[in-house]
């Protein structure tokens, strides 16, 4: 069998690694971004009509995307049923959007840092990763300016709110600048939302998509943090002038999306429980990230600074000194309690960053303080001279 030339950018399995030996039973787990299993809803697989066991339209369900396209509406971006894609997943979307816009050397700009599995996905097709520079509330608004002047980019990749691994939010002045400066140089968004629900605190939340007037956009929204991961599905909004090769490059992929998860999730989130499941997912996790804000308040103040987020899943801890951070990795498997290091969410690999991203959604109370500690003590070793 003779393999593409692109295999050759598939990047290290460290990351699944780490994740496979997090699922350990024993272990305490700040790596992934699970949510919680408690807070997942019960769907009734009884329910489902059995029409929803033949091939169904690769753009989705209609009754399904048109719940969407409302929800979007009310977020501030109108968008009609047929500019919606329902994907497996976010990731998915990251996947089509890949196909569509990325030839071996096509320029790509990030966030510093940003989603690793999505520049997994922009290397695999050959993408030229450019990192723009971080400012205080988003990316540095001269600094893109200056960028997207010297290089035009197929698209620029955001994750705006309760970005994935910092946690920060955009204001919406950066919202609006960095809109208006997409349009000024026609180059396009794929704005990522997917934790844009979780949300604890007031804040900015208007996507950045719907104050874009030239430029052309995707929008990506996901079911995985709102309700059950293991159903992969997600969508997409599109530009009208993108969606159609969207779509056919979706019907390549896997024809369209499970049915029996869109039926039951649209029941769902038209129902009344989905609200109050909302209120209650975001009354639990907040809690949870107290219980971690107030533990790194206590231990780390020394080693590390982070913010408390504002929404998503994640705090990122960055450490004030270097550490050999795949060393601390595993101390920190072999003491039962695993992290996701910081460096892989770097598209600039050239450089060390010492960083963790601590998730506190999938543990318990009484796990986030034990692990805490055990990483205490484990860092606390590791800065000694
Ligand atoms: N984008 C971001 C920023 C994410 O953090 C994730 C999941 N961790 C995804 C996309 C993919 O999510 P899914 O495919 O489950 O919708």
């Amino acid at each position: 069998m003779q393999l593409s030339t692109r295999t050759q950018h598939l990047s290290s399995s460290l990351v699944r690694e780490i994740l496979a030996v997090a699922q350990q039973p024993d272990m305490i787990s700040f790596a992934g971004g699970l949510p919680a299993a408690a807070c997942m809803p019960e769907l009734d697989l009884s329910r489902i009509p059995a029409r929803f066991n033949q091939y169904g339209e690769s753009q989705g369900e209609p009754a399904f995307r048109a719940t969407i396209a409302a929800h979007l509406q009310t977020l501030g971006l109108p968008v009609s049923a047929e500019q919606i894609l329902v994907t497996a997943g976010s990731q998915q979307g990251i996947d089509l959007i890949s196909k569509l816009c990325i030839d071996p050397g096509t320029a790509v700009m990030v966030e510093r840092p940003t989603y690793l599995a999505a520049t997994q996905c922009f290397r695999f097709f050959g993408a030229r990763l450019i990192e723009l520079q971080p400012g205080e509330s988003g990316p540095d608004l001269a600094a893109l300016r200056t960028q997207l002047a010297r290089e035009r980019p197929a698209f620029v990749y955001l994750i705006p709110t309760f970005q994935n691994p910092t946690g920060q939010c955009y204001s919406l002045a950066t919202r609006q600048a960095i809109a208006s400066l997409l349009d000024e140089f026609e180059v396009g968004l794929v704005e990522d939302d997917p934790y844009r629900e979780l949300v604890y605190e007031d804040c900015e939340r208007t996507p950045i998509c719907s104050f874009l007037q030239r430029a052309k956009w995707v929008y990506l929204g996901s079911f995985s943090k709102v309700a059950i991961p293991g159903l992969r599905l997600g969508y997409l909004a599109a530009h009208p002038a993108l969606y159609d090769a969207l779509l056919k490059i979706k019907q390549a992929s896997d024809l369209h999306s499970n049915r029996w998860g869109q039926y039951l999730l649209n029941e769902f989130v038209q129902s009344p429980a989905y609200p109050a499941h909302l209120n209650a997912l975001r009354q639990h996790y907040r809690q949870q990230r107290e219980i971690m804000a107030d533990c790194l308040n206590q231990d780390f103040a020394a080693l590390a600074q982070w913010e408390r987020p504002v929404g998503g899943l994640f705090f990122w801890v960055r450490l004030t000194q270097q550490h050999d951070m795949m060393a601390l990795l595993q101390k920190a498997l072999a003491n039962k309690v695993a992290f996701m290091p910081g460096q892989p969410f770097f598209a600039d690999t050239s450089q060390v960053y010492p960083a963790m991203r601590l998730n506190f959604s999938h543990s318990n109370a009484a796990q986030i303080k034990l692990g805490l500690q055990r990483l205490h003590a484990l860092l606390t070793e590791s800065s000694r001279p």
